[in-house]
């Protein structure tokens, strides 16, 4: 049973391990994200199929299983947790494993735990994020137009994700947007995104649809490379390069008309391999070394092998050995397969 911890979290002491994760070409790992469940609230139209088929609840790691696999990657080094899903506000009792790892952060055992969300459960949870250690946090919002928003999100309320974003500002968190630029959906609708999201103190972040999973449309049909919406944009915005980073994959740039940043996550286009830091948990315990490959390794067997964690950091070890040097994802109509059949709701982008 998952029961609520108490204001810090109590998580145990991690006994650091000697030597940290480094991959095969040389890249430290100490970014893990994690799907905390497969499941949403939405059917973003690029994201899943309206009637997916979920994991069977009995499948799921529990939340405490979650927390000491966390631990594990804490002690080989990592810093940074993002919890991600499917939609990691609809798991029950998510509060549990956010003061958990919040816990660490408090420790100073890790320099952030974050998360990324639609945004639809954040008026509920801002004030317990802030207070469990949370600081910045992602939200996906992909439109500011509220019948388009329900066209790509399915199922989603416009009305609910501005009160989170509202709720979470209020409450300290600092937000950056996420929004997947889709062809003949939101490419002209960027320009006022950009300026709502700065005129907000919140910076933003546009990304080019992956090839992962099937859905019930032709991703061709939507894909917008972004080398294309940064030259419309620059007849509007003088961007200027700079080198912030967030230890994520983005590239910013400064945007002197609003003063923000704006960030470009471009997989298809360029690939942003060469620093790869992170390795990605699912839900089930199985973890993928790159977003954009099949490969994986079993850490549930390891984690409930023994009550020690030693098999469980072998198993670590071993699968940090595999992480590959990067994905080749491949968008256009000879490929009409997904690169990746699960969806990112698995691996939680
Ligand atoms: N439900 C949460 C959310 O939407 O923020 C977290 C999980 S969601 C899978 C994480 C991010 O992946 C979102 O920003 C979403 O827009 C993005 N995403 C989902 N499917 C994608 C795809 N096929 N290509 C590019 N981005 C995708
Ligand atoms: Fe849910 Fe996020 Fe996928 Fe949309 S992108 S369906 S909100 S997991």
């Amino acid at each position: 049973m998952n029961s609520f911890a108490g204001p810090i979290g109590t998580a145990a002491p991690v006994i650091a391990d000697k030597a940290p994760m480094i991959d095969p070409f040389g890249r430290a790992v100490t970014y893990l994200r994690v799907s905390v469940t497969d499941r949403c609230d939405f059917r973003c139209t690029y994201c899943m199929a309206e009637h997916m088929t979920f994991l069977p609840k009995k499948d799921l790691l529990t939340l405490e299983e979650l927390n000491r696999l966390c631990s594990a990657f804490i002690a080989k080094g990592v810093r940074k947790i993002r919890l991600t899903g499917g939609e990691p506000l609809v798991r029950k009792n998510i509060m549990f494993l956010v003061r958990e790892l919040g816990a660490h952060v408090h420790a100073g055992r890790l320099d952030e735990l974050t998360l990324t969300t639609n945004g639809s459960q954040l008026a509920r949870y801002a004030d317990e994020l802030y207070d469990c250690g949370v600081r910045r946090i992602n939200v996906s919002l992909d439109t500011l137009d509220p019948a388009r928003f329900k066209a790509v999100t399915r199922w989603g309320e416009f009305g609910k994700v501005m009160e989170g974003i509202e709720a979470a500002q209020k409450a300290g968190l600092k937000i950056k947007l996420n929004a997947v630029a889709l062809k003949d959906f939101n490419e002209f609708e960027i320009a006022d995104m950009l300026r709502f999201a700065h005129g907000r103190g919140m910076d933003l972040t546009v990304i080019e649809t992956m090839p992962m999973g099937e859905i019930d449309e032709d991703r061709t049909d939507r894909y917008l490379p972004l080398s294309k919406l940064r030259a419309d944009l620059e007849e509007q915005f003088t961007l200027t390069e700079i080198p912030y980073k967030t230890g994520g994959p983005a590239r910013y740039v400064e945007v002197k008309e609003t003063g923000g940043r704006l960030g470009f996550i471009t997989p298809m286009t360029h690939n942003f391999c060469e620093s790869c830091n992170r390795v990605r948990l699912t839900c089930t315990g199985t973890l993928y070394m790159c977003l954009g490959q099949n490969d994986a390794a079993d850490l549930r067997t390891a984690l409930r092998a023994s009550e020690s964690d030693d098999y469980l950091s072998a198993a670590i070890d071993e699968a940090i050995t595999r992480k590959p040097k990067g994905h080749d994802f491949i968008i256009d109509r000879q490929h009409n397969r997904p690169a990746v059949a699960r969806h990112m709701s698995v691996t939680g982008g």
